[in-house]
């Protein structure tokens, strides 16, 4: 696994980071076998950079990641976990759930931490409740080594938190299609403006870049023999001021190709680059939902499995593929899970930081669905 080298912060990191959001499930609950499997295989190929969040899979995924990583010694990975801002009532919240972060993930220190997924309306409950305060003094106590959000908003916003404060590094969402499609691009030029480091998550989109309709993925398999979801990979690394990617990894056959990927590794070509842009000619096409499958607007309370529904439509959109998309619809998802359950009570919009219009998508994809 190739290194990458960050001058401001003096460290090596691996190119490649775990994201801890996207493990195998078995039941609704993390796989632990097959999970542990895919951090042992990582460790072993120097993929030594895992980055989790208090809320990824309902609360399991810091305690997972804690037990399985005390079997390695301490100083031989790199832990990032988040503070849940939207569970923050009063200054003390923060120091609690930052001691149960720590204790969750057994773990004396976190090398990165950072506030999670930063919006406007978060930013106010930081700058209310002095949440950098309260992180830049964990820093000075040795609780936390580098310091740093993620973020879901605008380039002004952006402008906002990192004119302020000091950060040691930020973490976009940045993948080949929302820097054409949606405004990825004028994020990146904010860190690169501030010389700050960035961290990508959602290099292929929540899996949207990983596959396509034959005739679509026909331009990158003639051009090599390589994996749809390696060009996302690749484009996103190739970008000057981006150190870390994320990938949210399920299976073993994702981690040994994101593995492949990420060594030796090359930038993306013009000649490549040429191919990307005839791909994104066609999926402009097909107007797909923006959804990543976070999963930050669930639980429903009406049981819509809101990711699972985008995917579906995304999927056959992406193919039109009747059959599949019937079976997967009608016959695999469990009808209390179809978007026609969705009651419009609107409790997810303000959940989702693609800002997607939920209930609204929801109706129009049942009408289509049931059409085909
Ligand atoms: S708007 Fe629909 S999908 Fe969203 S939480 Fe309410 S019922 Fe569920
Ligand atoms: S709808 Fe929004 S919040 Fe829900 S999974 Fe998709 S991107 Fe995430």
């Amino acid at each position: 696994m190739d290194k990458i080298f960050i001058e401001s912060l003096g460290i090596e990191l691996p190119r490649l980071g775990f994201g801890c959001m996207r493990f195998p499930v078995k039941d609704e609950k993390i796989d632990f076998d097959k999970a542990k499997s895919l951090i042992s295989y990582a460790m072993e190929k120097g993929l030594n950079y895992f980055d989790t969040a208090y809320n990824y899979h309902k609360e399991e995924s810091e305690k997972f990641l804690g037990k399985v990583l005390s079997e390695y010694p301490r100083e031989s990975y790199y832990l990032t976990s988040k503070l849940p801002i939207w569970k923050i009532e009063k200054e003390e919240d923060a120091e609690r759930l930052f001691n149960e972060q720590l204790e969750r993930c057994q773990a004396e220190y976190f090398d990165f931490y950072f506030l999670h997924a930063m919006n406007s309306e978060r930013k106010k409950i930081m700058d209310q409740f002095h949440l950098y305060d309260f992180i830049a003094r964990k820093k000075e106590e040795g609780k936390i080594r580098y310091i740093g959000f993620s973020f879901h908003d605008n380039e002004k916003v952006l402008e906002e938190m990192v004119s302020q404060h000091k950060w040691d590094v930020v973490q976009l969402q940045i993948n080949y299609w929302d820097w054409h499609e949606i405004d990825a691009k004028s994020l990146y030029d904010v860190l690169a403006k501030y010389k700050i480091p960035c961290f990508v998550m959602e290099p292929v989109r929540g899996g949207f870049l990983s596959s396509f309709a034959p005739q679509v993925e026909k331009h990158m398999k003639d051009y090599s023999s390589n994996s749809i979801a390696s060009w996302a990979l690749r484009w996103v690394a190739s970008l000057p001021n981006v150190a870390v990617v994320l990938s949210g990894m399920s299976n073993m056959e994702q981690l040994k190709d994101n593995i492949y990927t990420m060594t030796n590794f090359k930038s993306i070509s013009k000649e490549e680059q040429n191919v990307i842009d005839r791909v994104i000619e066609e999926l402009k096409k097909i107007n797909p939902i923006p959804c990543t499958g976070c999963r930050y607007c669930m639980d429903c309370s009406f049981g819509v499995d809101i990711p699972e529904v985008f995917k579906v439509y995304n999927n056959y959109k992406k193919t039109e593929n009747k059959e599949l998309t019937y079976r997967d619809y009608f016959i695999y998802m469990n009808q209390d899970k179809r978007a026609d359950k969705c009651q419009k009570c609107g409790i997810c919009i303000s959940k989702c930081p693609q800002h997607i219009d939920i209930p609204e998508e929801l109706e129009k994809i049942h009408e289509e669905l049931v059409s085909i």
